[in-house]
């Protein structure tokens, strides 16, 4: 598996990621943003709501 920055409890899958961008769009908190064909989450401004994890189509977030 080829992991993608991560938070306390959120990781993505970049190996599923198909950077759609929809996890971009929905999080409130502006947590995740896309840098050289990764997506990225700061763990900083995530707050494990896991709205990011209803709107992945292939399922490639998840909680650690
Ligand atoms: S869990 Fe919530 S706050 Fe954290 S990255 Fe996903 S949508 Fe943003
Ligand atoms: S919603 Fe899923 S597939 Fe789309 S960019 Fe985010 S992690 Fe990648």
């Amino acid at each position: 598996m080829i992991k993608s920055w991560c938070s306390t409890l959120m990781i993505i899958d970049m190996e599923e990621c198909g950077i759609c961008e929809d996890c971009i769009d929905v999080c409130m908190e502006e947590a995740i943003t896309k840098k050289a064909y990764k997506v990225i989450i700061d763990p900083d401004k995530c707050d494990s709501c896991g709205e990011c994890i209803d709107v992945c189509p292939v399922g490639a977030i998840y909680e650690e």
